[in-house]
């Protein structure tokens, strides 16, 4: 997930001149996009880019589009990203419907663009919220992304860009565990070499800044394990 910035789409395509209508689409609507003609490099693209939404066609060669949502949705870090699949008319709609495939959206071929988009955005403002720019609250905490301003209890915190970003990604998924390698990963990237320690030391900040008035900390601990924001407000 990319908490902050623009969201990210994989597009798994083999027609070329699909490829570059969806990539055209997408971009000009304001999002970031990498792309994949067949099934096994799309299922890399996925596990080492982690993008915010996959757009999958149906007919591939090779591995098909199916067993690609298949191996998405098995397990892993995959499993969390939302695929869309585009099908032929007719073809196997009735299956995508039927089948346990793991899909969360389906758009017939060919489509409107802006039914694609409008369901791309639908399903990310479920998932990524931040990424799409909405406001959180939980309990007593907002969180604006656009306006880069956090409040408890209605009172402005201050808080620097890296425990900003640490927020949103509890935030966006409250009560839900977070190991410190998970953490590097969405809020400093892959790219960067960081120790775990890191992690500790700006959760401890986010949570010193978040106990103002003396407020109860709303972070969790979980021993062996990372942190949660667990907390009810
Ligand atoms: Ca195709």
């Amino acid at each position: 997930m990319n908490a902050i910035g623009n969201p990210l789409i994989l597009l798994v395509e083999d027609e070329p001149a699909q490829m570059e209508l969806l990539r055209y689409n997408f971009e000009k609507a304001g999002f970031r996009t990498i792309s994949a003609s067949d099934g096994e490099e799309g299922m890399l693209l996925a596990r080492e880019e982690g993008p915010d939404l996959v757009v999958l066609d149906w007919m591939l060669p090779e591995l098909s589009g199916i067993e690609v949502c298949r191996q998405l949705k098995r397990g892993g870090e995959t499993r969390r990203i939302p695929v869309i699949m585009l099908t032929a008319r007719g073809e196997e709609t009735d299956k995508i419907r039927g089948l346990d495939t793991g899909a969360d959206d389906y758009v017939v071929k060919p489509y409107s663009v802006n039914e694609l988009l409008a369901r791309a955005r639908a399903l990310l403002r479920r998932t990524s919220p931040v990424g799409m720019g909405e406001t959180l609250i939980h309990g007593d905490l907002t969180l604006d992304p656009e306006q880069h301003k956090v409040l408890r209890n209605g009172k402005n915190v201050k808080l620097g860009p890296t425990e900003f970003r640490l927020l949103s990604v509890f935030m966006e998924r409250p009560g839900r565990v977070w190991s410190r390698e998970q953490l590097l990963d969405l809020v400093w990237g892959q790219e960067m070499e960081i120790d775990y320690r890191t992690v500790d030391v700006h959760v401890g900040r986010l949570r010193k800044a978040l106990r103002l008035d003396g407020l109860p900390d709303p972070i969790r601990t979980v021993r062996a394990a990372g942190y949660s924001l667990d907390y009810d407000g």
